[in-house]
């Protein structure tokens, strides 16, 4: 009861010591570890080996983990060339047998105990493998994100979304009984079945995805809301949504919950390494004994360094990894820094999420995030509109647009006719001046757009007319396929 035992000596944090040293000492460390693992790395990944040996030229000349005399630094990194997930998938193409990982795999298959997926919203998804090692680190941190967000040993927790290959699924459960509290799957579940059996089992926590939480909260079944389940502490990820002020009144005021967390990680690096503490002012970075983040400028990569309200990319290097390992991997997470200090004690840097790379749009060469639009629709015109907007993309792979991004949001019953028509044009005005870049607002009744419970996407493909000229909508035969 490695939970209770914590708890007795400090109830604050999962892990004390590191928690708390100076991030300087933290980076110091890190860039330790680095060094060792690089040394070995080519040995066993076949992927770095290629990489490593082509910067090999640089790193020779700079010679960091060479040179003994002196302490390394994260400096060393910036002679290490950049993983993106095109990398790993790529690498991930030839599977022969006894390397279901490709050439990213660095340890024989048989001391691969669990694969993981990563969310595949765009293109194939690419998946990472754990090792029993690399199981307990994932478990280690994730309970610490999740010690960070307030829960403990004892604490029921309804897992509401997430699908157990991806990160949020078994990984989340793991790390939640990792802490020492009591998991209930229910995702997958309806919300009806929800509603129907949690009472009961009286769950003190619940975790979800958050779009599904305001659903929750916004919606009911048959007549019971959120409020009605009796959850005291709502933690919520996998979109970036808490950090809109209007998104968490709804969740508060929905559940009946003053105690809401967000949180956040990646597949193919870790599953939980960004956690919210009391403060609620930006996600702590749970991850380090494990995982080294960087933030980087997403148009020059110069490295971004840590400060209050600094903006770049996410860039996760993990130097204790065994089956998948990762060197400067390049999440295209967009991150805010809202503060390098913290009432909680914490040292670790805090962030929120500006926008995830699948869902970046760029109309006329300017970058833009639905949250984003989201964001400012919300904050001029939530007095008149649900907390729910809709953008329509034409093919999933869609980032580009020429013309006004079609833009669907909905108005709250009693908004009367005369301020309806005004309204399209009035946040296409506040779109344009904040943002620079153009949406054509639509109106739709209260009620009409879906609410995402595992994705949360903002953005969905319009469905195509009649692409094969048969006369049956493409979206309709595609569900009939599914049925048949
Ligand atoms: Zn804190």
């Amino acid at each position: 009861m490695g939970g209770d035992l914590r708890m007795s000596i400090d109830s604050r944090y999962w892990d004390r010591d590191f928690e708390t040293q100076p991030w300087a000492w933290i980076e110091s460390w890190q860039a330790q570890q680095l060094a060792t693992m690089l040394e070995t790395l080519p040995q066993r990944s076949e992927l770095y080996r290629e990489i490593l040996a082509g910067a090999g030229r640089r790193i020779g000349l700079r010679g960091y983990w060479v040179s003994r005399g002196r302490l390394p630094t994260l400096d060393m990194l910036e002679t290490v060339p950049f993983t993106t997930k095109d990398t790993l998938r790529h690498a991930q193409q030839d599977t022969p047998p006894g390397r279901p990982l490709g050439s990213q795999q660095a340890v024989p298959q048989e001391y691969i105990v669990q694969i993981v997926s990563s969310a595949g919203t765009t293109g194939r998804p690419v998946f990472c493998g754990l090792t029993r090692h690399d199981q307990e680190i994932w478990n280690d941190a994730a309970a610490n994100a999740f010690w960070t967000a307030g829960l403990r040993p004892g604490d029921v927790v309804a897992h509401l979304a997430g699908q157990p290959p991806g990160a949020s699924g078994w990984p989340f459960a793991d790390g939640m009984r990792r802490l020492g509290a009591a998991v209930i799957w229910l995702a997958g579940g309806s919300p009806e079945q929800l509603i129907e059996r949690l009472p009961a089992l009286r769950p003190s926590a619940a975790m979800t995805t958050t779009a599904f939480g305001v659903q929750l909260a916004e919606q009911g079944v048959s007549g019971k809301r959120a409020a009605d389940l009796g959850v005291r502490k709502l933690l919520a990820f996998g979109e970036p949504g808490l950090s809109e002020p209007g998104v968490r009144r709804q969740i508060t005021e929905g559940w009946g919950v003053s105690h809401v967390r967000d949180m956040m990680g990646l597949a193919e690096v870790m599953a939980g390494m960004w956690s919210e503490c009391e403060d609620t002012s930006g996600m702590h970075f749970s991850a380090a004994r494990y995982v080294i983040v960087e933030l980087i400028d997403p148009e020059t990569a110069d490295r971004v360094p840590w400060a209050d309200g600094a903006r770049g990319e996410a860039v996760y290097t993990t130097f204790d990894r065994d089956a998948t390992p990762v060197l400067r991997y390049r999440s295209a997470d967009h991150l805010e820094v809202t503060g390098t200090r913290c009432s909680c004690g914490r040292t670790s840097p805090k962030v929120r999420c500006l926008g995830r790379a699948a869902d970046r749009l760029v109309y006329k060469a300017v970058t833009v995030f639905p949250t984003a639009i989201r964001s400012v629709v919300l904050r001029r015109f939530g007095d008149v509109l649900e907390p729910h907007i809709r953008i329509w993309k034409e093919t999933a792979e869609q980032v580009r647009f020429d013309r006004p991004i079609p833009l669907e949001v909905e108005a709250k019953n009693g908004v009367d006719n005369g301020r309806r028509q005004l309204l399209a044009e009035e946040i296409g005005e506040a779109v344009r001046e904040e943002l620079r870049v153009k949406v054509a607002p639509v109106l739709m009744p209260s009620g009409t757009l879906s609410r995402g419970r595992d994705t949360g996407a903002l953005v969905e493909v319009r469905p195509t007319a009649d692409p094969d000229g048969d006369g049956s909508p493409a979206d309709l035969k595609q569900t009939a396929g599914h049925r048949g």
